[in-house]
């Protein structure tokens, strides 16, 4: 597939070539707008009060989309606990040392001042969906007509090891942060001939081919810095999730002799005293340990009764992302915490915003959301440090299911890792958080 036809497939095109952002180019652009919201339409017909929670890849997309389609009759406030986001695509790129963390931070000033987006420093800790309320853990109550609830993952503790374990001994680093540095550290502090061992859970769970990548990188980094040293994966599922050629072949013949993959893995615990990990295919000692727990919706959701698919994902309508729960129907639910048939990615979040963003204009407008949306996934995965490959998948809706079905013809992924791949990586990431953020 020629590029050109692949970032248009990402639906990135228009804002491809957009340079790097970070949280000191968004202060910058923040302080140089004079015009503020001036790329919102004035009213569009839609008329309305939407709350969102979280400001990650898939809360930020709704709002600003929400007035950039809906216009200045939609009135936007996104709540979000971090003053700014750390991005988890592309953080597998902090433990080699080819990014630093905080070139992965995404601030929110360049939504306020493009868009009139009103941004709540708090975290949300209750939601009425019939009275329409959201609390705040300061202390504030914000009205909605519409609430999307976007706040991404949550994790399980693994027997043997509790929330503090993951901060400051057994970082998991599936979110980007203070746990992604951590694990950085341990790795660089390993010796030759010591072993890596990492575990993945059961799917569905955050970036199907993320873990893999990361196995690369280590494996690919310790090869040329620490010799003799190993890399151990645990995997709870039956085989490879994503991509499965292009990870089986960096495997066996990239990183040959370096990555020792053992599917069906489960894990039952962890010695922490030990530094062992106990699965159902045997036992195994690791110099450092980065242990994957299964996942779960974002709090929130479950603290609030969203949460009805395998005790763990909140149910949707995937035309508008509108709540499965009855009596929570001013409730949208997108990104990971959301249970459908696409995968759990930021790329996608992105877009499943976009239909909801739509979707919510409508019902303002008094019509019907659009009964044939269309999604698109795409993930970049670093196979070494200068070479990646691809997947990407496009989703249409099937009327029969009620369901996202990948379209035929238009899906695939890289046929080899290459040094091209690479840089139309770091492209596509620069596209995507400026569609997100800017
Ligand atoms: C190592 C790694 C590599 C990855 N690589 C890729 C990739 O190449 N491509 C790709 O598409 N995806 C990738 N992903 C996956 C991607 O990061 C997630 O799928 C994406 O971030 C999900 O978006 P979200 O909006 O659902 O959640 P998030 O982006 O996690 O955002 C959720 C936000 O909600 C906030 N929040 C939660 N609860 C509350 C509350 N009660 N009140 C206020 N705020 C709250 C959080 O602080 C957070 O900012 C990767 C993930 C990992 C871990």
């Amino acid at each position: 597939m020629k590029r050109r036809q692949f970032i248009e497939m990402c639906g990135v095109a228009a804002v491809a070539g957009v340079p790097a952002l970070s949280l000191a180019d968004d202060k910058k652009r923040s302080r140089s707008s004079s015009t503020p919201s001036s790329g919102v339409p004035g009213n569009t017909g839609a008329n309305g009060r939407v709350v969102v929670i979280g400001g990650g890849m898939g809360g930020a997309t709704v709002a600003k989309f929400l007035r950039l389609w809906g216009g200045q009759g939609v009135q936007v406030t996104l709540v979000e606990r971090s003053s700014f986001y750390i991005s988890s695509i592309m953080s597998n790129l902090v433990l080699n040392q080819q990014r630093t963390i905080e070139e992965l931070y995404f601030g929110y000033d360049a939504l306020k001042a493009n868009y009139g987006i009103a941004v709540e420093n708090d975290s949300v800790v209750d939601i009425d969906p019939t009275g329409r309320k959201v609390w705040l853990a300061g202390g504030k109550v914000l009205d909605f007509d519409r609430l999307v609830v976007a706040p991404g993952i949550d994790f399980d503790m693994l027997p043997g090891l509790d929330a503090g374990d993951y901060d400051t001994l057994f970082p998991h680093a599936w979110k980007g942060g203070a746990q992604t540095t951590l694990l950085g550290q341990q790795i660089r502090a390993m010796q030759s001939g010591e072993t890596f061992v990492m575990t993945i859970p059961k799917a569905p769970y955050r970036c199907p081919p993320g873990p893999y990548e990361r196995a690369c990188l280590v494996a690919d980094w310790l090869k040329k810095n620490r010799p003799g040293a190993r890399v151990v994966v645990l995997d709870a599922n039956p085989g490879i999730m994503a991509e499965a050629h292009t990870f089986q072949n960096a495997f066996d013949v990239i990183h040959r002799g370096v990555i020792d993959y053992i599917p069906n893995a489960e894990i039952d615990h962890i010695d922490r005293a030990n530094r062992m990990v106990y699965t159902t295919m045997g036992a195994w000692n690791g110099r450092v340990i980065n242990p994957i727990p299964s996942q779960r919706a974002g709090s929130i959701a479950a603290d609030t009764g969203l949460v009805n698919v395998n005790d763990r994902w909140a149910g949707v309508d995937v035309l508008s992302y509108q709540s499965t729960v009855a009596g929570a129907e001013s409730v949208h639910i997108i990104g990971d915490a959301s249970a459908t048939t696409q995968p759990k990615a930021g790329h996608i979040a992105n877009a499943e915003a976009k239909v909801c963003a739509d979707a919510i204009t409508r019902l303002f407008a008094g019509m019907s959301p659009d009964p044939s949306p269309v999604t698109n996934s795409a993930c970049y995965s670093p196979i070494t440090s200068n070479t990646a490959s691809w997947l990407t998948a496009v989703f249409g809706y099937d009327p029969a299911t009620q369901t996202m079905k990948v379209v035929p013809n238009a899906s695939g992924e890289a046929a080899a890792p290459s040094k091209n791949n690479y840089e139309q990586m770091n492209k596509w990431f620069r596209s995507l958080m400026a569609d997100t953020f800017v």
